[in-house]
């Protein structure tokens, strides 16, 4: 017993102490990983739940590290919100996924739109217009082919200030959509004020839909939010097909997930495309 005890009191210490450096490792490393080539992009592709027809991807942030390996990003993202370093990787990859959508354009992937997460600290910091506007001119994309996934909290702090710059970016063409919808606040009050395209139903709810009543009501009710809104609705972390037939037969615009494909390095998402078509 006294051994156990010990062991659970080290156990829980060293852990603590990796945990606290595995953070200070990822601040550390993260801020030469771009310039490493360490950062790359996969695509996970979005489909018109009627027709069957790819519509979008999105763009999906990765990090290979030379000793650790692959590290998540939503283990290095939030890491990265806290040292400013998100502005700078948000930037270049802004720059890399308006490339890459404007070459698959030229390679016949036509009516792609492309999707890129963003981060709070983005409408805070740094000039967000001024990276898009770059980001678009540079690579020669259209604006209605760039769609930003915003988060309901995202929304509604310095809803503002958030509320101007989206205006801007609307005004060049960028379409919008809000990302986990349903998981973050409750007030709806913002759908009225916000010039949003669409709304991301969360993959927590889709994967309950076909077992759990609850889950199916609150994918029914969100469905019909974005609706009487004129929104559309996708649904993500669809993994089996009846799943996407009740998201189906529900009038859910989208859907991603598993089921059609996990998120495709660039060159795969070509050979996808041309094995889909
Ligand atoms: P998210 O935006 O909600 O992205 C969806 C996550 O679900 C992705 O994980 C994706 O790989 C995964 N996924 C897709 N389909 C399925 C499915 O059918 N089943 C399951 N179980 N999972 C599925 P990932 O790539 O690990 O990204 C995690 C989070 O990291 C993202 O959540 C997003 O919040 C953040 N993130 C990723 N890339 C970026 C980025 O470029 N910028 C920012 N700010 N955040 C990013
Ligand atoms: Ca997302
Ligand atoms: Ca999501
Ligand atoms: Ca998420």
């Amino acid at each position: 017993a006294k051994e156990d005890g010990r062991n659970t009191y080290r156990f829980y210490h060293n852990s603590m102490g990796k945990q606290g450096l595995r953070l200070l490792m990822i601040q550390t490393e993260l801020r030469e990983a771009i310039s490493k080539n360490q950062l790359f992009i996969q695509y996970q592709p979005q489909l018109d739940l009627k027709t069957g027809k790819l519509i979008g991807v999105e763009a999906l942030l990765r990090w290979n590290h030379p000793k650790e390996g692959l590290i998540s990003p939503a283990e290095f993202i939030p890491a990265a919100e806290s040292n400013g370093m998100i502005i700078p990787i948000s930037n270049w990859l802004l720059q890399e996924v308006c490339k890459q959508a404007m070459q698959w354009k030229q390679q016949g992937v036509a009516n792609l739109v492309v999707a890129v997460n963003c981060s709070a600290v983005q409408f805070r910091q740094g000039d967000l217009v001024a990276e898009v506007r770059q980001a678009l001119e540079s690579s020669g994309l259209p604006a209605h082919e760039l769609e930003l996934e915003l988060t309901e909290s995202m929304l509604l702090q310095d809803s503002e200030r958030v509320m101007k710059i989206m205006a801007q970016l609307k005004t060049l063409g960028i379409k919008f959509s809000i990302d986990d919808f349903g998981t973050g606040y409750s007030n709806m009050a913002y759908l009225k004020r916000f010039a949003v395209d669409k709304l991301k139903i969360d993959q927590s709810f889709v994967k309950g839909i076909a077992n759990n009543p609850n889950d199916k009501a609150i994918v029914q009710s969100i469905i019909a939010l974005a609706h009487s809104f004129n929104l559309k609705a996708i649904a993500e972390g669809v993994e089996d097909c009846a799943s996407a037939s009740i998201l189906s037969a529900n009038q859910c615009d989208e859907a991603q997930g598993y089921l059609y494909s996990k998120p495709l390095y660039a060159t795969e998402f070509l050979q996808w495309f041309n094995g889909y078509n």
